[in-house]
């Protein structure tokens, strides 16, 4: 991927300099190449992709980030269909639709129809009654409400417990008494704020019409045939070797009277400079203040203050299930059950080739806000810990030996848009309107998902 052709140079020109080739990074050059701009971008690691990595062994295809995604803007399907030659978007299979929540001593389903979300025994009777009462209720007056504070207020202890705790756990390994809805959840503080109600703005929402293009946004669960590092590669692939540059340590970005000048240390330990007219980064919070050096600190902290929740992904593969068939998306456990996992997720049920005909693939989660400390657990303890999960949640016999079992740990993995996001927001804001030319982007703002990034990565890259 390094550039072998270009002639060795210590300085050079382009127009837009992109810091970081994970999704964000790579989808924001992919369109600003379409609309022929001369970009770079540069990477810190000796691979493209950051959190996204699949990985291939045994018969078993897994990821050490994430696994799926949402359809949820347009922007990702017509991603998918730019890109059509170069890799193939796989959606999950219907007999994997079902979502599973641990009460008690076992997994039960979340209801989807109004008979099951009557006799379901995740939520309380009076909480299933009260639920009718949800858009009569008062709509909340704090903008900084959290996201459990709002859940309790008009669905009730139960739903928040059994409903949106899991949710929120699958989605930010958060906590939703410090998400806040408005920046974490904005569609549904919207359709309280906008319709007073859940239930009547998702009626209004269901009746609004849509045009042809925002019926691209579905529900509908994606990867990709054969991991999701098939995107990485497709958008690589398509942005081109020469213009993705791997090894790119000390990247530091000053500003010029006219746009700005990037240096970094290459592979060989020598510094380059690129002088450009716009430049956007897509790291994270925590490392902005050594890239930006130019920012004033007290600016600065509204920004590199966004903590990151830590997790680890376990990858489970197994080569015979022993008849135990789990034909779900994934299980999410609710801190009130006070297990060590936050969920298991069954890729080999919702997409092809992830494991060897009659095994499955399991991809387990833990730690996130609530058990940070698990992340600095020894593979032996996590290994352990993950043959328990085996037995107990998804009843394997005790004696059961994984054929496959990979860790990965994610010291900073998701952003927690808490108290503050709104001053970062602020912040981000004002640095841009200082620098122009300069575009603070990735998962600081705009959502976490991977949706998220590619709706950002988009308009940034048809908008440079
Ligand atoms: C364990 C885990 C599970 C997840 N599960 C899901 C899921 O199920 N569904 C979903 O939609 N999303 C999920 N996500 C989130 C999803 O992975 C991210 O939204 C997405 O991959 C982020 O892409 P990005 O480009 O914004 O950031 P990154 O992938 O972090 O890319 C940033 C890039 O910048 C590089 N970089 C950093 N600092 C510098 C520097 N100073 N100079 C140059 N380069 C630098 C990094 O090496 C990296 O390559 C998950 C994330 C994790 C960690």
């Amino acid at each position: 991927m390094e550039n072998k052709n270009r002639t060795k140079q210590q300085s050079r020109q382009r127009e837009v300099v992109i810091i970081g080739a994970g999704l964000t990074g790579l989808t924001t050059a992919f369109y600003a190449c379409q609309k022929g701009k001369d970009i770079e971008v540069l990477e810190s690691q000796d691979r493209a992709g950051g959190q996204i990595r699949s990985f291939h062994e045994h018969g078993f295809t897994f990821e050490s980030g994430p696994n799926t995604g949402v359809i949820s803007h347009p922007e990702v399907a017509e991603l998918f269909e730019a890109l059509k030659d170069e890799c193939t978007l796989e959606t999950a299979l219907e007999s994997a639709k079902k979502r599973l929540i641990w009460k008690g001593k076992r997994f039960h389903a979340l209801p989807s129809g109004l008979m099951s979300a009557l006799f379901t025994p995740l939520f309380s009777w009076p909480d299933k009654f009260r639920i009718l009462g949800e858009p009569f209720r008062a709509k909340g007056k704090d903008p900084n409400e959290s996201v459990g504070a709002l859940a309790r207020r008009r669905l009730g202890k139960s739903f928040l417990n059994y409903a949106v705790d899991p949710f929120l756990s699958g989605v930010y390994a958060g906590n939703p008494l410090t998400l806040v809805t408005r920046y974490a959840l904005p569609k549904l503080y919207r359709l309280e704020q906008e319709h007073g109600s859940f239930i009547k703005g998702a009626i209004a929402k269901a009746k609004e019409p849509k045009s042809e293009r925002d019926r691209l946004a579905t529900k509908q669960v994606f990867s990709v045939k054969g991991g999701l590092e098939e995107l990485i590669k497709g958008l690589c692939h398509r942005i081109g070797d020469e213009r993705i540059t791997l090894n790119a340590s000390s990247v530091r970005v000053t500003p010029l009277e006219e746009g700005f000048q990037v240096t970094y240390t290459n592979r060989e330990g020598e510094e380059e400079q690129i002088c450009c007219q716009k430049v956007v980064t897509t790291i994270r919070a925590y490392a902005l203040p050594t890239l930006l050096p130019f920012v004033a600190p007290e600016e600065m902290n509204l920004i590199s203050n966004l903590t990151y929740a830590p997790v680890v992904q376990i990858a489970v593969g197994v080569r015979s299930t022993d008849g135990i068939e789990y034909n779900a998306f994934g299980g999410l456990i609710p801190s009130c059950e006070h297990k060590q996992a936050l969920g298991i997720l069954f890729p080999s049920a919702c997409f092809s080739d992830r494991a060897p005909k009659d095994g499955a693939l399991h991809a387990c989660f833990l730690g996130g806000v609530r058990r940070p400390e698990l992340v600095e657990q020894s593979d032996e303890t996590l290994s352990k810990l993950m043959r328990h999960n085996l037995t107990e949640l998804l009843h394997y016999p005790e004696q059961k030996e994984p054929d496959l079992i990979r860790i990965f740990r994610h010291e900073k993995a998701i952003p927690q848009y808490e108290m503050g996001s709104g001053e970062r927001l602020e912040a981000i804001e004002r640095i841009q309107q200082s620098y122009p030319g300069l575009i603070l982007a990735g998962n600081i703002r705009d959502g976490i998902g991977m949706a998220d990034r590619i709706k950002q990565g988009t308009h940034i890259g048809l908008e440079l």
